[in-house]
């Protein structure tokens, strides 16, 4: 088909006119559009039936009020979103944010990014995401479980087990999914486990779930050394974040042998070169809910900067599990220059468009967000397999799923990459993998 690339541009520009203002969701549909051009020349079928522009049309995107009042009975208002993107493949599935800096670009970029990553799983699940710009920093549980209550009220009609199934991204943890499940079961009056994961053990929730992401990318991590040779063992590493990713990407990381020197938060980066103490880091994060920058203060041969740059720390492994473009051109080189084998993307589009292309460039091993963070969404499926057998696996068995699950994935997108010319990247072939998939469905279900 001639003129395949100017189609894509073509197909770009639409999107970044009829979506003003939303930087990071172009930024997120220029990253897949840009890399489709090979499969729509050896398929002309999708262009014929426009499936990109389609799928860069969210199916439904809903904006609402939220209001709640804080401890001292001041009333406030916020916005709550949720974009179910793409239902193609199952029920809409992808977390909810809660983050100052939300609005809906950032949620059309997550929910656009999340239709390939649940794709690439090869579960039956859709594509959403959801939050709002309230900002829990400093909240007291009252007043979280306030917002979370209000927003529920309005979301409780757009979601359910076979609609749409909304679970934790940045703010929203164990403690937030019950709030909203609570108030999804009193509005209800239904008893619907499937509606929400990321739910706690006690009360419906996967074994894993916690840890899935984190443990996914370094699963992910371990595939894409062990096909050049490579191993985890030994290595020094560098995680940005100390969230959930984060967290559980520094456990599985020490489990295997690797030195996990630095780690983050919003405020600033930590440098333990010994190699971070995971329970500090944890007390702090999960249970006192304090600033990173205290870590220092139980371990004084470790380093705090504040605001820093965490991609100057030498690393062989640097693992971005904080926020979308934390690791731009310039931190990219500094890791290059130190050494850095492999990057692996445990946040969502953490590295700018520009450290993707050096990164790819330099041949170093990078596995892009869509694979690599994969393990979250799909240990969610599992939990949503768990609810509708009302059945409860054991950490054991949901571990080794999750495992076998990212050992697949890192295959497909590592054959998808060569099938179509490009050996080892893990950009493309995670891309075409997902939008295949999602392409072959929609192509079935004709114009709808
Ligand atoms: P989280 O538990 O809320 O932790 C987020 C971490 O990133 C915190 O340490 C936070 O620091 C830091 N952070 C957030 N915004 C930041 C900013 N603008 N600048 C610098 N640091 C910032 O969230 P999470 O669940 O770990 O999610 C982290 C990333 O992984 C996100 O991109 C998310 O979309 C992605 N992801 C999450 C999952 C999952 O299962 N949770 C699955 C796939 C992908 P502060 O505490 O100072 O804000």
């Amino acid at each position: 088909m001639p003129n395949i690339n100017a189609r894509i541009e073509h197909i770009i520009e639409q999107v970044v006119r009829r979506n003003p203002g939303e930087w990071e969701f172009h930024q997120a549909v220029r990253e897949v559009a840009g890399t489709l051009g090979p499969v729509l020349r050896k398929f002309p079928q999708y262009a014929e039936q426009k499936i990109i522009e389609r799928i860069c049309e969210p199916e439904r995107q809903i904006i609402f009020r939220v209001c709640w009042q804080d401890d001292r009975g001041e009333v406030h208002i916020n916005r709550g979103f949720r974009v179910q993107f793409n239902s193609a493949l199952g029920p809409y599935k992808g977390g909810i944010r809660f983050h100052p800096s939300v609005y809906l670009g950032i949620v059309k970029f997550l929910g656009f990014e999340q239709i390939f990553k649940n794709a690439v799983t090869g579960m039956p699940i859709g594509g959403a995401k959801g939050g709002s710009d309230f900002d829990p920093k400093g909240k007291s549980d009252g007043e979280i479980m306030r917002f979370c209550q209000s927003f529920m009220t309005e979301m409780y009609r757009h979601v359910g087990e076979f609609t749409d199934v909304p679970a934790g991204d940045i703010g929203v943890g164990t403690r937030e999914v019950g709030y909203l499940f609570g108030q999804y079961k009193r509005i209800t009056n239904r008893y619907e486990s499937g509606v929400l994961t990321g739910k706690s053990p006690h009360w419906g929730g996967a074994l894993v779930r916690r840890e899935a992401t984190g443990y996914g990318v370094v699963y992910f991590v371990e595939e894409m050394l062990k096909a050049r040779g490579e191993s985890i063992e030994g290595k020094t590493c560098v995680v940005s974040g100390s969230g959930n990713v984060a967290i559980y990407a520094i456990e599985k990381l020490q489990a295997l042998g690797a030195k996990v020197v630095a780690c983050s938060d919003s405020n600033g980066f930590i440098h333990h070169p010994a190699g971070l103490n995971l329970e500090t880091v944890k007390r702090l994060k999960e249970i006192e809910r304090r600033r990173i920058r205290h870590y220092v203060e139980e371990h004084p041969d470790a380093t705090y900067v504040d605001c820093g740059n965490i991609w100057t720390v030498p690393c062989q492994v640097a693992l971005p599990c904080a926020t979308q473009n934390e690791l731009d051109e310039a931190s990219a080189r500094t890791l290059l220059e130190n050494g850095c084998i492999a990057v692996a993307e445990g946040a969502n589009m953490p590295s700018t468009p520009e450290a993707v292309r050096l990164f790819l460039d330099s041949g170093i091993a990078f596995g892009p967000g869509k694979a690599a963070n994969a393990g979250g969404v799909a240990t969610s499926a599992l939990e949503m397999q768990q609810n509708a057998s009302r059945d409860a696996w054991t950490f054991d068995f949901t571990e080794r799923r999750l495992h076998e699950i990212m050992q697949s994935i890192h295959q497909d997108c590592y054959e998808t990459a060569a099938a179509f010319g490009s050996p080892g990247n893990y950009v493309i072939g995670s891309n075409i993998v997902g939008f295949q998939r999602v392409a072959e469905a929609m192509l079935a279900f004709g114009v709808v």
